[in-house]
């Protein structure tokens, strides 16, 4: 029974990709007292997750920090590059991919919708051939960015994005790339400068730890040159005010001064454990959650195992199953928070978060969680997934060479 008046005992299993549980350390960081966002160790402070967060992207240029969801940088990334009119290329991996899509429709420009047919883009990544494609067919080049998701969170698909950019120069196209990786960043690898990416979209609530609130554009000299020319209306999300600020380290209106304080031990945590550990962590947890799903005889829902996320997966359920009446008797049961079907695929499956601070431990209780809840359910399981993810990663140690 569901009683909101009452907090269950033992810890909630917050097991959907975003938010992520916060670790204790982060939590305490978070809990010292509010300071002068004017004052000189405020500026000490900016100074220096500014300087340690481009690392996390992998940047050598300015990330952008905004007191906003994820929803906000997206927006910041298309005011600040897009004028009213000009066309976009985004593609269809899923929820997210969509309500960027209708987002940047909102905003006046005009975006066309790449993606292969029916359901198939909820099953897949991003093909970079399709884009080469099209953009070959633009010899007006009127198409002035391409939209791409690289973690997509409602279905559990990784793209490629260093692909991506190979087929826009491969195109010869000077569209500006523009990727969301609100929910890859810090648990799957990327890379800003390497891969050519104009303006990195990401959010704090994911594999950053931390809790919803502050939201990223990292950004190139391409689109720094872009926001100075483009006629989209743009005040709070203007980069120019706040570049010009954060280069004492401060912001030209009041940031969110705890969740910095979250943000900078957080990315103490990433980097003294070293981002490839962070990433492997990931992979390992992805491929033994993955183990479970095959042992239940069940279906993933990505369909490629080349982009496979590390980030979460999503569990497709048998025809005639309602995959949320399956989440309800979960958290009912287990107080454990499990990922619901967005758009195309509600009803469809359910996904599971391996992202941010978790460990075998907990994530064989979310199987746990998952496999009774099922069962209860009455969904046919072929065999044991909690038993086969615990010997997939007792056979898997994290550090073996
Ligand atoms: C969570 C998420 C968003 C939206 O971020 P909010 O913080 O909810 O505004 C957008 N894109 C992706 C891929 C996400 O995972």
């Amino acid at each position: 029974m569901l009683k909101l008046d009452f907090h269950p005992s033992g810890r909630h299993f917050l097991q959907i990709p975003g938010p992520s549980p916060v670790p204790d350390r982060i939590l305490r960081a978070m809990s010292l007292p509010t300071i002068d966002h004017r004052g000189p160790e405020f500026g000490a402070l900016g100074l220096e997750l500014l300087d340690k967060i481009r690392r996390v992207f992998k940047t050598e240029n300015p990330v952008i920090i905004y007191p906003a969801s994820g929803t906000g940088a997206w927006e910041a990334a298309l005011a600040n590059t897009l004028s009213p009119g000009d066309r976009v290329l985004m593609f269809e991996t899923g929820h997210f991919a969509t309500l960027w899509h209708k987002m940047a429709r909102r905003l006046g420009v005009e975006p066309e919708f790449l993606g292969l047919p029916g359901y198939e883009g909820w099953r897949h990544g991003v093909q970079a051939d399709m884009i080469e494609a099209r953009l070959r067919e633009d010899s007006a080049q009127e198409i002035k960015a391409v939209c791409v998701v690289h973690n997509e969170t409602s279905t559990g698909v990784t793209s490629d994005i260093a692909a991506v950019r190979r087929a826009m120069d491969a195109a010869g196209h000077p569209a500006l790339l523009l990727v969301d990786t609100i929910s890859g960043l810090a648990s799957a690898d990327y890379r800003h400068d390497e891969w050519g990416v104009d303006v990195t979209i990401s959010g704090s609530q994911k594999g950053l730890m931390l809790p919803p609130g502050i939201s990223f554009n990292a950004i190139s000299d391409k689109a720094i040159e872009a926001s100075r020319h483009n006629r989209m209306p743009k005040s709070f999300w203007a980069w120019d005010e706040i570049l010009e600020a954060n280069r004492n380290g401060y912001w030209p209106y009041t940031p969110s001064t705890n969740l910095l304080y979250g943000l900078n031990e957080a990315l103490d945590m990433l980097l003294e454990e070293g981002l490839d550990h962070v990433f492997a962590r990931h992979q390992r947890w992805a491929a033994g959650v993955r183990t479970a799903v095959q042992a239940w005889g069940l279906e993933i829902q990505c369909q490629d195992p080349a982009v496979y996320s590390p980030v979460l997966t999503g569990v497709v359920m048998p025809e005639g199953v309602d995959a949320d009446a399956v989440r309800k008797i979960i958290y009912e049961r287990f107080d454990l928070s499990l990922g619901t079907g967005l758009g195309k695929a509600k009803g469809k499956m359910f996904r599971i978060g391996h992202l941010g601070d978790c460990n075998d431990l907990t994530l064989i209780a979310t199987l746990g969680g998952c496999e009774a809840g099922m069962k209860l359910a009455g969904v046919p399981l072929a065999g044991s997934g909690v038993t086969a993810a615990l010997d997939y990663f007792a056979q898997h140690p994290l550090d073996a060479k």
